[in-house]
């Protein structure tokens, strides 16, 4: 039976490469991929990229994209898919998961979602939170914090070099930068 993954991991765990990764895989057995992004994400531009420098085309999801409706186009053209690999799944709206959950069941085919599990605000995406409801198989990608040596958990915020705490959940496209962190250097992060 095909399975619902959820790989989760802070910003700069390698999230992105680790699908492409996995896409190439699928490609050089001649198996038919499917990569969807969340359009909000607007540094996409339909593709999936890294920082290492690797991009592959991509499907732009918005708000009202119906997932399962795409996948059953996208299988019409293509006989069969073989796995779905979804970038920056916390983007996405929890439907959308309920969605590629009912691929999964329906047409046995599995479908693995990549993304942070909490905002810099400490709240579970919903996306992320469908998930955890849903998944079959939960992977954590490990990093390691900005400032320290532990395992970063969490993401935090800095404008103008300072740490910000408020705001909306999702919120791209500023002058913000990002960083990962474990909870102590989270809360108490030094100067950069
Ligand atoms: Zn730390």
């Amino acid at each position: 039976m095909a399975k619902l993954f959820f790989k989760y991991g802070t910003v700069f765990s390698a999230k992105s490469l680790n699908l492409i990764a996995t896409a190439h895989n699928y490609q050089t057995q001649g198996k038919e991929v499917l990569l969807l992004i969340p359009k909000i994400d607007t540094r996409s531009d339909g593709y999936v990229s890294t920082r290492a420098g690797f991009k592959m085309p991509a499907e732009l999801i918005d708000d009202d994209t119906d997932i399962y409706d795409l996948y059953v186009s996208h299988r019409k053209q293509k006989d069969n898919i073989d796995c779905i690999l979804v970038d920056e799944c916390q983007m996405l709206k929890s439907k959308h998961i309920d969605q590629l959950r009912e691929i999964v069941d329906e047409y046995n085919t599995p479908v693995i979602c990549y993304g942070l599990r909490v905002s810099y605000t400490l709240e579970l995406f919903d996306a992320s939170k469908r998930l955890f409801e849903l998944a079959d198989k939960l992977e954590e990608i490990k990093t390691v914090c900005w400032f320290c040596n532990n395992k970063a958990t969490h993401n935090l915020k800095l404008v103008d070099g300072k740490p910000v705490y408020e705001g909306k959940p999702i919120d791209i496209g500023g002058l913000e930068k990002y960083v990962p962190v474990c909870y102590h250097c989270f809360k108490n992060p030094k100067e950069i």
